[in-house]
């Protein structure tokens, strides 16, 4: 049970920017819930990289898109979801599911058809997982748009999880 909670349904080598937006397509995927603080925008940065931008463009001439963060700053959120027109939830409170179950019930569809994609395992993946989507983790983004390969905080998560027997087999 905890096994399946803590892990990532997708553990990407990538950040979300250069995630293959076709195998998601492939794996019946109809709708995307991304988060936004270093999944999509850089740590104390409120514009999004060229590489980020350029995904998101694209994703949402194919999908419907919502922005879920748990930050709370309606300023620094709606800036990056106005600048796409995103519909987006502040203070999200992942990984409690209510927020997400409402975007849910918007999206109409069932969970299994709708990817998370955030940075964070004990946020993202475990909102994602507890209601049944598809989830992904991708390498956080460091402050010039580039994948952090080795990032303290989310090796931390992934040894914690793994710890717990989260993980491959
Ligand atoms: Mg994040």
């Amino acid at each position: 049970m905890l096994r399946q909670l803590f892990t990532p349904d997708w553990q990407a080598a990538t950040t979300l920017a250069q995630l293959p937006l076709e195998q998601l397509l492939e794996r019946d995927i109809r709708a995307l819930v991304l988060d936004v603080d270093r999944t999509l925008l850089p740590r104390r940065q409120a514009e999004l990289p060229a590489s980020a931008e350029h995904w998101l463009r694209h994703a949402r001439n194919l999908v419907p898109i919502h922005l879920l963060s748990n930050n709370p700053s309606r300023r620094r959120i709606g800036h990056v979801a106005e600048q796409l027109a995103l519909p987006f939830t502040t203070s999200a409170g992942k990984p409690r599911c209510s927020a997400l179950r409402r975007v849910l019930a918007e999206l109409g569809l069932p969970a299994a058809h709708v990817a998370l994609v955030g940075d964070r395992i004990f946020t993202d993946v475990l909102a994602g997982n507890r209601l049944g989507l598809f989830t992904v983790l991708v390498k956080p983004i460091d402050p010039d748009g580039q994948p952090c390969q080795r990032d303290r905080l989310q090796n931390l998560e992934l040894r914690m999880a793994r710890w717990m027997g989260a993980g491959p087999g």
